[in-house]
């Protein structure tokens, strides 16, 4: 039976959670499935965001279905206790180094993007970022007298961006495999131009590349792939970066899809082993409203019985129900356009259930 270490977080965490789980019971799978607290929750329960339980039990699972941290109230915290800590912790000692984005433009939800519907109908890019190196995990770092630069003796802050060859390597062979399962383009985006971290990336992406002739491969400044992925997005197939660029490009191709409400990802350690959280955070403004959207949570199930559990039809079975109800016109808010049925969090949950067990979709 595989195990499942549930941790649905702050905010709309609970709420679109609770709307997966209900999801994968209807699938009536041997699954066993465990929750714990995580983020602010955990820290106002254990004094800490991520306590040495909760990382046991993501620790001792197949995989982990998380939800969202964070909350504007514990912005006054010490950094280290801060809720976005749990989902730093989590990868690093997880070991989850790749992270899954992709941007999928529904048909039906093609006029919600801020695009126009033939910019991004049809669209379908993935977005793979490395998630445990880069400037975001480098160290030194802190504040400190500057003793050189612009204004010596001021007080200044730094941080340090560095990849090694290993590191490179391993998200490198993540996206050429992904992209022989796709279209066989991958496009790795760097700033080497500036920066020597980035031209290393990119000497060793290419290296890389020469295990894998049938996949073409490009090379694009960080830049000019920002102003790319609003001209022209669908040229993109896998996309590959760095931390830093990954995390703001991976958002704004969110945007392009429409909702980030939409948006699934999954987060990979070498051997399949996945933290699975839809691409957005724990709203606080709309939580505990019955407002959020919870097809990114449901779909970050779907991805995790596709990449971890080895369940493609049941993952399949998740994804046909999503386009099902978009197709009946239910939306929430996020999501909603004239003409359409506006739901809430849970009614869209029912809605996804009873697709799943062929039960009519009803529109109250
Ligand atoms: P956010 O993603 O939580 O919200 C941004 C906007 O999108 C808000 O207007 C929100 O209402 C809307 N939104 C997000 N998810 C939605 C959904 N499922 N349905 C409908 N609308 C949705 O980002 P934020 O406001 O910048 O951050 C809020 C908190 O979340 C902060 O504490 C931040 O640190 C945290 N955060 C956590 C994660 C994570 O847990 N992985 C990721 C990003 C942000």
């Amino acid at each position: 039976m595989a195990k499942i270490a549930v941790l649905p977080g702050d905010g709309i965490g609970v709420e679109i959670v609770e709307q997966a789980l209900r999801v994968l019971r209807a699938l009536d799978l041997p699954l066993e499935m465990q929750t714990a607290l995580v983020g602010g929750a955990a820290y106002e329960a254990h004094g800490h965001p991520l306590p040495d339980s909760t990382l046991a039990l993501a620790k001792a699972a197949d995989a982990v279905l998380f939800g969202a941290v964070g909350d504007f109230d514990f912005d006054h915290l010490e950094r280290h206790l801060r809720p976005e800590q749990a989902i730093l912790g989590l990868r690093k000692h997880l070991g989850l180094f790749a992270n899954f984005r992709p941007a999928l433009c529904y048909e039906q939800l093609m006029h919600a993007s801020s695009l126009k519907p033939e910019l991004v109908a049809g669209l379908d890019i993935l977005i793979i970022r490395e998630l445990t190196g880069d400037i975001y995990f480098g160290q030194p770092r802190g504040r400190r007298t500057a003793v050189d630069g612009h204004f010596p003796g001021a007080e200044e802050a730094f941080d340090t961006m560095r990849y090694s060859r290993p590191e490179i390597e391993r998200i490198a062979h993540v996206a050429f495999q992904a992209a022989r399962k796709r279209n066989r383009k991958v496009t790795s985006v760097d700033k080497a131009n500036v920066l020597e971290t980035f031209q290393f990336w990119k000497d060793v992406v290419t290296e890389v590349h020469a295990q894998y002739p049938d996949v073409e491969l490009e090379h694009m400044y960080v830049d000019n792939a920002a102003m790319q992925l609003v001209r022209a997005p669908k040229k993109f197939d896998v996309v590959v970066t760095g931390n830093m660029f990954g995390d703001i490009l991976s958002d704004e191709a969110a945007m392009l899809t429409g909702s980030i409400g939409m948006l699934p990802s999954a987060s990979l350690d070498a051997h399949n082993k996945g933290l699975y959280e839809p691409s957005h955070g724990s709203a606080p403004d709309i939580a505990g409203q019955d407002l959020a959207n919870p097809l990114a949570t449901i779909l970050s199930a779907a991805m995790m019985l596709r990449f971890t559990l080895q369940q493609a039809e049941a993952a399949d079975r998740i994804e046909r129900s999503v386009r099902a109800v978009l197709s009946a016109g239910l939306r929430t808010a996020d999501i909603w356009s004239e003409g359409t049925t506006k739901v809430g969090t849970r009614a869209m949950g029912d809605a996804v259930v009873a697709a799943i067990t062929g039960k009519t979709i009803t529109k109250s």
